[in-house]
C-alpha cells in the first residue's frame, strides 16, 4: 500500500454522512496481528459480496513484514485451539482463507488428516496466517507505528480520526477515516524491578536471545521463571537445545498445574459466550472468569507436563539431572553482569535461600492487554471509564467516547472484563470482526450521533 501523507486543515474537513472526501477512509485498523488480519479478510468478502457497499480500509503495523509472536515459534510448540478456529471458519465456513484451504493450496491437506489432530504446529499456524495476510497485503502499510489519534470535528461532532504513523525512519505520516479499530495485543509482564537485558529475557523473544547466546563458552545453567505454558514450553526448548546446561524451572506452585480443555469448561470461549457474559453483572463476570481462568491462565498442556516428568525422572535414572524443578519456590535476588547472572531462590516452605549463578533468566511472567488509551494518544483522553479504569466498551467492540461522535473507535482484545475469558485469544477472531464489520455497515447505514456528555477540550480536536 502506499502511503499518503495528508495535511490536517479546515479545509480537509469531510466524513459527514453525504460529505465527500477521496482522502477519507471508512476504517483504520491499527495493528496486524491476527484480530486486525481476520477483519481485513471479512471487509474483503463483504466487499464481495456487496462491492456497492464496500470499505475502504488500511492497515497500520509496526513490524516490518506479518509476524505473530515469531520469538515463540518453537519448533515443536503446537496450537491451543482447534485449527477450525482460525480467521474464518466459525463466520464463514466455505470461505477460501480457511486453514483447510491453506493446507489444500500448499498439498498436505491428505497428510494433515491422517495427521488426526486438531492443533497445528505453531509453525504451521504461522505460515497460514502468512499465507493469509499476504493475499490482503495491499490493504496493509508494515514499519509504521501510531503514536497519536486525534478526533476529527464537523461543527463540534466527531466524524472521523485523523491517525499519525511513524516509520523506522522517522517519517510521519497522518491519514483519515471516519472509524478506527485497535487491535494492538498484548504486552510482555515482568515482575516489579526486573528490567531485561542481554542475560535477562522475557520469553517473547526466547529465539532471538537463544541464537545470541555466544557459543563459547557453551551455557551450563538456565533459570527459567513462570508455571504457565510459555514458562514450560522455554524449560523444554533449553533442555533439548543444551545438551550439557542444567535447566532451573522456578515456581511459586506446587507442580505445574494442567489446562481445562475439556468439551464443557471450554464452551466458555464459543461465540454464544459472549452475549451471556456481556449481559451478566460484574460479580458474576468475575465468578466465572475465577472459575475457567485455568482454561488459560498459569497452566500447562498435560502432555507437556507428562513429557518433562518424564524426562525428569528418567535424569534421576540415569543420575545425571540436568532438569531441576524448583518448586514453591521464588526468586529473591538478581545481579547480571556481561557473563552471566546471580540468582538467589527461596525454597517458600522453609525459607531455605539457594544460589545460583545461571548463563541467563527467562521470565516467563505472562503477558497484559494494553490499555488502548496509549496507542489512541489524544482520543484516548476522551474514553469513558468504568469505576475499575478499564475503557466501557459496547457489545459490538466500540469503546464509549465521551464527546458527540458519529465516528468509531472499535477494540479488539482488551475487552476481557466485558466481552469474557476469549477476548485476547484467536478463539473468537472470525465471528468478532464480522460483527465489527455489521456494526461499521450499520451505522453507515442510519448514523446516530452519540449524546454528548462534555464539550471537547480544544487541545483534543484536530479540525474543529
Ligand atoms: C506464544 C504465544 C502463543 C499463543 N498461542 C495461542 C493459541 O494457541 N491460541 C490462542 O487462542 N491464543 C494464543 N495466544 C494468545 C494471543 O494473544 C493471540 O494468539 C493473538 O496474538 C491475538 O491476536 P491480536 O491480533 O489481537 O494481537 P497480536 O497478535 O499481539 O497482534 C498485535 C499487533 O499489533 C502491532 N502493534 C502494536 N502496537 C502497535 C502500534 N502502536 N502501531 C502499529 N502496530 C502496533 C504488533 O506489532 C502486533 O503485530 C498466544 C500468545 C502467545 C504469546
Amino acid at each position: 500500500m502506499t502511503s499518503s501523507h495528508i495535511g490536517i486543515d479546515a479545509t480537509s474537513v469531510a466524513g459527514r454522512p453525504g460529505g465527500h472526501d477521496d482522502d477519507l477512509l471508512d476504517l483504520i485498523g491499527i495493528g496486524f496481528g491476527p484480530s486486525n488480519l481476520a477483519l481485513a479478510i471479512a471487509v474483503t468478502e463483504q466487499a464481495e459480496r456487496d462491492p456497492g457497499r464496500a470499505l475502504r480500509v488500511a492497515f497500520l503495523e509496526r513490524q516490518p513484514r506479518f509476524g505473530w509472536h515469531r520469538g515463540m515459534l518453537l519448533d515443536d510448540a503446537t496450537m491451543q485451539i482447534s485449527f477450525l478456529k482460525d480467521l474464518v471458519t466459525q463466520r464463514n465456513p466455505a470461505s477460501d482463507f480457511s486453514f483447510v484451504t491453506y493446507l489444500h493450496r500448499c498439498g498436505r491437506l491428505t497428510d494433515f488428516i491422517n495427521h488426526k489432530t486438531l492443533f497445528p504446529l505453531r509453525i504451521e499456524f504461522h505460515d497460514y496466517l502468512e499465507w493469509a495476510a499476504h493475499r490482503v497485503a495491499h490493504l496493509v502499510d508494515y514499519g509504521q507505528t501510531v503514536v497519536d489519534v486525534r478526533p476529527v470535528l464537523d461543527e463540534g461532532v466527531i466524524v472521523a480520526f485523523a491517525v499519525t504513523s511513524q516509520s523506522a525512519d522517522g517519517t510521519v505520516t497522518v491519514r483519515r477515516a471516519r472509524d478506527v479499530v485497535v487491535a494492538t495485543g498484548l504486552s510482555p509482564r515482568l515482575p516489579a524491578g526486573v528490567v531485561t537485558g542481554p542475560r535477562v529475557w522475557h520469553n517473547l523473544d526466547i529465539l532471538s536471545r537463544v541464537d545470541a547466546m555466544p557459543a563459547d563458552p557453551t551455557p551450563r545453567r538456565f533459570v527459567v521463571v513462570g508455571a504457565g505454558q510459555s514458562a514450560a514450553e522455554v524449560v523444554d526448548h533449553l533442555h533439548r537445545t543444551y545438551d550439557d546446561a542444567e535447566v532451573c524451572a522456578v515456581f511459586a506452585r506446587w507442580g505445574y498445574t494442567p489446562a481445562d480443555d475439556t468439551p464443557y469448561a471450554n464452551r466458555i470461549f464459543d461465540p454464544d459466550a459472549v452475549d451471556v457474559y456481556f449481559d451478566a453483572d460484574d460479580r458474576v463476570k468475575q465468578m466465572l472468569f475465577d472459575y475457567h481462568r485455568n482454561t488459560n491462565y498459569s497452566v500447562v498442556d498435560a502432555d507437556l507436563i507428562n513429557d518433562l516428568y518424564r524426562r525428569e525422572y528418567q535424569e534421576r535414572v540415569q543420575g545425571r539431572q540436568r532438569l531441576r524443578m524448583m518448586n514453591a519456590s521464588r526468586v529473591t535476588a538478581m545481579a547480571a553482569d556481561h557473563a552471566g547472572v546471580d540468582v538467589e531462590v527461596e525454597f517458600l516452605p522453609t525459607g531455605e535461600r539457594t544460589p545460583l549463578r545461571a548463563d541467563a533468566v527467562v521470565y516467563a511472567t505472562g503477558y497484559t492487554p494494553g490499555d488502548p488509551g496509549g496507542v489512541l494518544g489524544t482520543a484516548g483522553t476522551l474514553l469513558a471509564r468504568r469505576v475499575d479504569g478499564a475503557p466501557v466498551v459496547e457489545r459490538d467492540y466500540r469503546l464509549v467516547l465521551e464527546a458527540p461522535a458519529d465516528a468509531a473507535v472499535y477494540l479488539q482484545g482488551a475487552t476481557e472484563a466485558t466481552h469474557g475469558i476469549a477476548s485476547t485469544l484467536l478463539s473468537n477472531i472470525a465471528i468478532r470482526s464480522g460483527e465489527i464489520v455489521d456494526s461499521i455497515l450499520a451505522r453507515r447505514a442510519a448514523p446516530a450521533v452519540t449524546a454528548p456528555r462534555r464539550t471537547l477540550p480544544a487541545a483534543v480536536a484536530s479540525v474543529s
